[in-house]
Protein backbone atom coordinates (compact mmCIF):
# COMPACT_ATOMS: atom_id res chain seq x y z
CA UNK A 1 0.00 0.00 0.00
CA UNK A 2 1.14 3.62 -1.03
CA UNK A 3 0.59 6.11 1.68
CA UNK A 4 1.15 9.96 1.03
CA UNK A 5 4.16 11.57 3.45
CA UNK A 6 2.59 13.54 6.19
CA UNK A 7 3.19 16.50 6.07
CA UNK A 8 4.97 17.02 9.17
CA UNK A 9 7.72 14.75 7.50
CA UNK A 10 7.81 16.47 4.33
CA UNK A 11 11.02 18.81 5.42
CA UNK A 12 12.99 16.26 7.56
CA UNK A 13 16.31 16.81 6.94
CA UNK A 14 17.58 12.97 6.48
CA UNK A 15 14.59 11.87 5.16
CA UNK A 16 16.52 8.56 4.05
CA UNK A 17 16.87 7.91 7.22
CA UNK A 18 13.11 7.72 8.05
CA UNK A 19 12.18 5.31 5.85
CA UNK A 20 12.91 1.49 6.58
CA UNK A 21 14.69 2.61 9.70
CA UNK A 22 14.11 2.42 13.36
CA UNK A 23 16.75 5.82 14.33
CA UNK A 24 14.74 8.64 15.60
CA UNK A 25 18.60 10.27 15.59
CA UNK A 26 21.05 8.98 13.01
CA UNK A 27 24.06 9.34 15.14
CA UNK A 28 24.24 7.26 18.56
CA UNK A 29 25.67 8.78 21.76
CA UNK A 30 26.74 6.61 24.36
CA UNK A 31 25.69 8.34 27.53
CA UNK A 32 26.47 7.94 31.35
CA UNK A 33 27.05 9.86 34.92
CA UNK A 34 28.96 12.62 34.36
CA UNK A 35 31.03 14.64 36.78
CA UNK A 36 30.99 18.17 34.40
CA UNK A 37 27.83 20.27 35.20
CA UNK A 38 25.97 20.02 32.09
CA UNK A 39 22.22 20.81 31.15
CA UNK A 40 21.16 16.98 30.71
CA UNK A 41 20.08 15.66 33.83
CA UNK A 42 19.41 12.11 35.05
CA UNK A 43 16.25 11.81 37.85
CA UNK A 44 15.11 14.60 39.09
CA UNK A 45 11.96 16.22 40.48
CA UNK A 46 8.63 15.90 38.38
CA UNK A 47 7.98 19.52 37.27
CA UNK A 48 5.13 18.74 34.56
CA UNK A 49 1.14 18.63 35.19
CA UNK A 50 0.02 15.29 34.19
CA UNK A 51 2.57 13.44 35.32
CA UNK A 52 0.40 10.33 36.84
CA UNK A 53 0.22 7.00 35.09
CA UNK A 54 -3.05 6.68 33.31
CA UNK A 55 -3.28 2.84 33.79
CA UNK A 56 -2.37 2.98 37.39
CA UNK A 57 -2.57 6.90 38.66
CA UNK A 58 0.91 6.44 40.38
CA UNK A 59 3.08 9.75 40.08
CA UNK A 60 5.48 9.01 37.06
CA UNK A 61 9.64 9.19 38.01
CA UNK A 62 11.63 10.94 35.62
CA UNK A 63 14.41 9.22 34.72
CA UNK A 64 16.36 11.27 32.25
CA UNK A 65 16.05 14.57 31.10
CA UNK A 66 17.45 15.64 28.35
CA UNK A 67 18.16 19.78 26.65
CA UNK A 68 16.94 20.24 23.56
CA UNK A 69 18.55 23.60 22.66
CA UNK A 70 21.58 21.45 22.45
CA UNK A 71 22.90 22.18 18.83
CA UNK A 72 24.46 18.80 19.00
CA UNK A 73 21.17 17.36 18.30
CA UNK A 74 19.61 17.79 14.69
CA UNK A 75 16.64 20.85 13.97
CA UNK A 76 14.15 18.08 13.24
CA UNK A 77 14.65 16.95 16.54
CA UNK A 78 14.23 20.16 18.29
CA UNK A 79 11.36 21.00 16.43
CA UNK A 80 9.68 17.85 16.83
CA UNK A 81 9.14 18.62 20.21
CA UNK A 82 8.46 22.28 20.38
CA UNK A 83 7.22 24.34 22.16
CA UNK A 84 9.19 22.48 24.66
CA UNK A 85 12.22 22.53 25.35
CA UNK A 86 13.31 19.47 27.01
CA UNK A 87 12.35 15.79 26.57
CA UNK A 88 11.47 14.15 30.02
CA UNK A 89 11.84 10.26 29.93
CA UNK A 90 9.24 9.19 32.84
CA UNK A 91 8.43 5.91 33.93
CA UNK A 92 5.90 4.50 36.19
CA UNK A 93 7.12 2.47 38.74
CA UNK A 94 4.14 -0.05 39.31
CA UNK A 95 3.73 -0.70 35.76
CA UNK A 96 7.53 0.00 33.94
CA UNK A 97 5.90 1.63 31.42
CA UNK A 98 5.25 5.10 30.57
CA UNK A 99 2.91 6.39 27.04
CA UNK A 100 2.44 10.59 26.36
CA UNK A 101 3.43 13.24 24.53
CA UNK A 102 5.28 15.93 25.90
CA UNK A 103 2.73 19.64 25.67
CA UNK A 104 5.33 21.95 26.96
CA UNK A 105 8.07 22.24 29.37
CA UNK A 106 5.33 22.17 32.16
CA UNK A 107 2.90 19.44 30.96
CA UNK A 108 2.66 16.01 29.66
CA UNK A 109 -0.43 14.25 28.78
CA UNK A 110 -0.35 10.62 29.37
CA UNK A 111 -2.28 8.54 27.42
CA UNK A 112 -3.93 4.54 28.43
CA UNK A 113 -1.68 1.64 27.98
CA UNK A 114 -2.29 -0.26 24.21
CA UNK A 115 -2.11 -3.83 23.13
CA UNK A 116 2.00 -2.66 22.80
CA UNK A 117 2.28 -1.55 26.12
CA UNK A 118 2.93 -4.55 27.38
CA UNK A 119 3.00 -3.45 31.47
CA UNK A 120 3.90 -5.34 34.48
CA UNK A 121 1.33 -6.43 36.63
CA UNK A 122 0.32 -5.44 39.98
CA UNK A 123 2.98 -7.77 41.83
CA UNK A 124 5.28 -8.17 38.45
CA UNK A 125 7.09 -4.84 39.47
CA UNK A 126 10.50 -5.06 40.95
CA UNK A 127 10.18 -1.48 41.57
CA UNK A 128 7.52 -0.96 43.39
CA UNK A 129 9.80 0.40 46.30
CA UNK A 130 11.90 2.58 44.16
CA UNK A 131 11.75 6.55 45.37
CA UNK A 132 9.59 8.53 42.70
CA UNK A 133 12.03 10.96 42.42
CA UNK A 134 15.61 10.23 42.38
CA UNK A 135 18.04 12.64 43.32
CA UNK A 136 19.42 13.97 39.90
CA UNK A 137 22.50 13.68 38.60
CA UNK A 138 24.37 15.29 35.16
CA UNK A 139 24.61 13.02 32.17
CA UNK A 140 27.27 13.28 29.84
CA UNK A 141 27.55 12.35 26.14
CA UNK A 142 29.98 10.43 24.29
CA UNK A 143 29.50 10.36 20.25
CA UNK A 144 29.85 6.45 19.71
CA UNK A 145 31.94 6.26 16.38
CA UNK A 146 30.69 5.40 13.31
CA UNK A 147 32.53 2.15 12.54
CA UNK A 148 31.44 0.79 15.86
CA UNK A 149 28.19 1.91 16.02
CA UNK A 150 28.03 -0.10 12.77
CA UNK A 151 29.78 -2.97 13.38
CA UNK A 152 27.45 -2.98 16.54
CA UNK A 153 24.50 -2.60 15.05
CA UNK A 154 25.68 -5.26 12.92
CA UNK A 155 26.32 -7.83 16.35
CA UNK A 156 22.47 -6.71 16.83
CA UNK A 157 21.71 -8.57 13.36
CA UNK A 158 24.26 -11.32 13.40
CA UNK A 159 25.81 -11.95 16.27
CA UNK A 160 28.80 -11.27 17.97
CA UNK A 161 30.51 -14.03 17.78
CA UNK A 162 30.39 -13.90 13.60
CA UNK A 163 31.98 -11.18 13.54
CA UNK A 164 35.81 -10.82 12.01
CA UNK A 165 38.45 -10.45 13.91
CA UNK A 166 39.29 -6.79 12.75
CA UNK A 167 35.48 -5.65 14.29
CA UNK A 168 35.88 -7.94 17.20
CA UNK A 169 39.34 -5.77 17.93
CA UNK A 170 37.11 -2.59 17.33
CA UNK A 171 34.99 -3.51 20.03
CA UNK A 172 37.65 -4.69 22.18
CA UNK A 173 39.34 -1.10 22.32
CA UNK A 174 35.71 0.82 22.35
CA UNK A 175 35.00 -1.05 25.30
CA UNK A 176 38.34 -1.39 26.99
CA UNK A 177 38.59 -4.83 27.61
CA UNK A 178 37.52 -8.18 25.64
CA UNK A 179 33.63 -8.13 25.16
CA UNK A 180 33.00 -12.09 24.77
CA UNK A 181 29.33 -12.19 25.94
CA UNK A 182 26.82 -10.11 23.95
CA UNK A 183 24.97 -10.04 27.46
CA UNK A 184 27.69 -7.16 28.37
CA UNK A 185 27.47 -4.76 25.06
CA UNK A 186 24.32 -2.81 26.26
CA UNK A 187 25.14 0.81 27.56
CA UNK A 188 22.58 3.67 28.32
CA UNK A 189 22.43 5.38 24.67
CA UNK A 190 20.40 8.26 22.93
CA UNK A 191 19.67 8.37 19.38
CA UNK A 192 21.32 5.42 17.00
CA UNK A 193 20.20 1.96 17.40
CA UNK A 194 20.41 0.59 20.93
CA UNK A 195 21.28 -2.53 22.18
CA UNK A 196 19.03 -4.10 24.23
CA UNK A 197 17.46 -7.39 26.02
CA UNK A 198 14.50 -9.21 24.24
CA UNK A 199 14.01 -8.81 20.83
CA UNK A 200 13.12 -5.81 18.61
CA UNK A 201 9.51 -5.05 18.28
CA UNK A 202 7.42 -3.04 16.55
CA UNK A 203 5.52 -0.08 18.08
CA UNK A 204 2.72 2.47 16.92
CA UNK A 205 2.05 5.29 18.04
CA UNK A 206 0.04 5.28 22.06
CA UNK A 207 -1.40 8.68 21.03
CA UNK A 208 -5.25 7.62 19.32
CA UNK A 209 -5.03 11.25 17.53
CA UNK A 210 -2.63 10.51 15.47
CA UNK A 211 -2.42 8.76 12.65
CA UNK A 212 0.53 6.77 13.21
CA UNK A 213 -1.90 5.11 16.05
CA UNK A 214 -4.16 3.50 13.54
CA UNK A 215 -1.74 0.37 12.11
CA UNK A 216 -2.46 -2.78 12.94
CA UNK A 217 -1.90 -6.17 10.80
CA UNK A 218 -2.46 -7.18 8.15
CA UNK A 219 -3.21 -3.25 7.26
CA UNK A 220 0.49 -3.17 5.85
CA UNK A 221 3.39 -4.65 6.97
CA UNK A 222 5.12 -2.64 4.61
CA UNK A 223 3.62 0.32 7.31
CA UNK A 224 5.11 -1.45 10.17
CA UNK A 225 9.00 -1.14 8.76
CA UNK A 226 8.23 2.18 7.38
CA UNK A 227 7.74 5.93 8.13
CA UNK A 228 4.84 5.38 10.95
CA UNK A 229 6.94 2.59 12.89
CA UNK A 230 7.58 4.66 16.07
CA UNK A 231 11.45 4.82 16.16
CA UNK A 232 13.82 4.17 19.21
CA UNK A 233 14.96 7.53 20.81
CA UNK A 234 16.58 6.29 23.77
CA UNK A 235 17.71 2.89 26.06
CA UNK A 236 18.12 3.70 29.97
CA UNK A 237 20.81 0.58 30.72
CA UNK A 238 20.55 0.34 35.17
CA UNK A 239 24.42 0.05 35.14
CA UNK A 240 24.15 3.86 34.59
CA UNK A 241 21.56 4.59 36.77
CA UNK A 242 22.30 5.12 40.41
CA UNK A 243 19.82 3.68 43.15
CA UNK A 244 18.68 1.18 40.59
CA UNK A 245 21.96 -0.20 40.21
CA UNK A 246 20.94 -3.68 41.57
CA UNK A 247 17.70 -4.01 39.44
CA UNK A 248 19.16 -5.51 35.87
CA UNK A 249 16.32 -3.33 34.22
CA UNK A 250 16.28 -1.79 30.47
CA UNK A 251 13.77 1.54 29.52
CA UNK A 252 13.44 1.68 25.73
CA UNK A 253 11.94 4.83 24.94
CA UNK A 254 10.34 5.01 21.05
CA UNK A 255 9.17 8.56 19.49
CA UNK A 256 6.03 8.52 17.18
CA UNK A 257 7.66 10.46 14.20
CA UNK A 258 4.28 11.70 13.22
CA UNK A 259 3.32 13.69 16.71
CA UNK A 260 6.77 12.99 19.09
CA UNK A 261 4.60 11.18 21.34
CA UNK A 262 6.93 9.06 23.56
CA UNK A 263 6.23 5.09 24.90
CA UNK A 264 8.81 3.61 27.67
CA UNK A 265 8.51 0.15 27.91
CA UNK A 266 10.26 -2.21 30.23
CA UNK A 267 13.31 -5.10 29.26
CA UNK A 268 14.88 -7.12 31.94
CA UNK A 269 17.65 -9.73 31.00
ZN1 LIG B 1 1.22 2.68 36.33
ZN1 LIG C 1 1.93 9.81 16.86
Amino acid sequence: MTRTLPESLQDVEPYGLWTMNRRFLPMAYRVSQSESKGSHFGGGKVRHDGARCAGCDHILTLLWDLDLTDNTLPRYARRAFEPATRIPLYVCWNCAASTYCVVSDQQIECFSFDEYSECLGKDESPFVDAPSELDSWFLGFERVPTTIDAVLSLSNVIGLTVLDSAARGQINEFYGQEMDDVWDLPFSQLGGEPMFYQRRRDRVCPNLKCPASKLTPPYGVDDFYGNFLMKELALIHWKDTPILEEHCFQMLYYVCAICASIRGEYRCS
